[in-house]
């Protein structure tokens, strides 16, 4: 059955594989083989309008038009920080529904070149509610398609392909014109919205579109193990980060709800499996609350916690985002501090740059404040046919 946006009659055919579209085509009559040109279109050439696909016969230009369409229309809201290595949009669905994407943009480094990294929201709200993120407080509205999501990495890759982005300060490096990478760290619980994330991670992932490798896509989830364990079964290359945030159950069920249902030794248990079955690393994300969860023995019982896990474990330390001010974002010195227990106990760990702070960068904070004052400029129409 082909998937339809949930909310227009025509066919987004962001959401379709390419075997999709091709059945799709065949439905109405059309070769199959025109699936191939239309998807070089999509994610090659990132064309937004039917019109412009040229070596599409005229009757078919027409029917996409009419049956058809590319993604979601509306950007509510676009800001970029002011160094211009953020930036962030408010995409406004079909039913009115808001998310969030964010485009990080990070210069190269020593050997390695430029990355663009999109994160990509893959719910409307967030149905587990931990206590320090602003998604987490609105509520769950509801999944998003395949499509939906696949178009949040298409406007970004057609940002960039417009207007390439050069580091300021680095004269000699070369400009980064293409999306690298994906996260699936914006607003929502990927792994709740399993189904449609999978096909968006596929879609986006086909040799004959936009080519992306499974190495260069994560996934984060605040920790569904049965989710974890069927995803350790798909044969993927994707990465996997855990919304750890706390190494005893009494306090992760404090800030996290979810760790009443799934407890943090079936969690690890799960993590453990996921490491035998795929042989890849895990990267454990700890939002560094300070006073709450950031002290020396909460350090110490992390470390205790992730040994079993060995070189397989990766810790991110990410300073909170305060969206309310029950949480602070701790000092340099106690996240030097935190982060030196670790490597003491040869747990490999990295900080999370701060960045955005100026275009309210932390999931889901963007729509928060759009919604408390509803002033935000409608701008550029992304798909003019629809
Ligand atoms: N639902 C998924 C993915 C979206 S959240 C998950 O929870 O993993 C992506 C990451 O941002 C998670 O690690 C989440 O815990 C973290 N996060 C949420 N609110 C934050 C905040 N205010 N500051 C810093 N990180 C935050
Ligand atoms: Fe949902 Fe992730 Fe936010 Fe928790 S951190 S409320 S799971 S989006």
């Amino acid at each position: 059955m082909t998937p339809i946006s949930q909310t227009q009659k025509k066919t987004d055919l962001l959401a379709l594989t390419l075997p999709q579209l091709q059945q799709w085509l065949k439905d109405r009559g059309e070769a199959p083989f025109r699936a191939k040109q239309i998807y070089n279109w999509l994610y090659r050439q990132l064309e937004t309008d039917f019109s412009a696909m040229s070596n599409l016969p005229q009757s078919l230009r027409q029917r996409l038009s009419e049956e058809a369409c590319i993604g979601p229309t509306v950007i509510r809201s676009e800001l970029h920080s002011k160094d211009d290595r953020t930036r962030k949009i408010l995409l406004e669905l079909s039913d009115g529904k808001l998310v969030e994407s964010v485009l990080m943009l990070y210069p190269p480094l020593k050997e390695s070149s430029s990355r663009a990294t999109v994160c990509v929201s893959s719910q409307a709200g967030c149905a587990y509610g931990c206590t320090f993120c602003a998604t987490g407080q609105m509520g769950f509205d509801r999944h998003l398609s395949a499509g939906e999501i696949v178009a949040q990495v298409l406007f970004f890759a057609r940002e960039l392909r417009t207007t390439p982005w050069t580091a300021s300060g680095l004269p000699g490096s070369t400009p980064i014109d293409h999306i690298t990478n994906i996260v699936l760290m914006g607003m929502g619980e990927p792994l709740h919205n399993y189904t449609n994330v999978l096909q968006a991670l596929r879609i986006l992932n086909s040799n004959d579109g936009f080519n992306l490798g499974a190495r260069h896509m994560t996934v984060s989830t605040v920790g569904l193990v049965p989710a974890i364990r069927k995803l350790s079964q798909e044969n993927l290359q994707i990465n996997l980060a855990i919304s750890l945030h706390a190494p005893t159950d009494e306090l992760r069920s404090r800030t996290m709800p979810v760790n009443r249902k799934y407890p943090l030794a079936e969690l690890l248990a799960a993590c453990k499996d996921y490491i035998a079955t795929t042989k890849r690393q895990v990267t454990f994300e700890y939002v560094l609350l300070s006073d709450v969860n950031d002290t020396a023995e909460y350090a110490e019982k992390l470390a205790e916690l992730l040994a079993p896990l060995k070189q397989f474990a990766h810790v991110n330390c990410i300073p909170v985002n305060a969206t309310s001010a029950s949480y602070q974002t701790p000092g340099p010195d106690a996240i030097r501090a935190f982060r030196n227990i670790l490597f003491e106990r040869g747990i490999s760990n990295s900080v999370r740059a701060e960045r955005g702070d100026d275009i309210a960068a932390a999931c889901g904070q963007l729509r928060t404040r759009f919604e408390n004052s509803r002033k935000a400029p409608v701008v550029p129409v992304v798909t003019p046919q629809a």
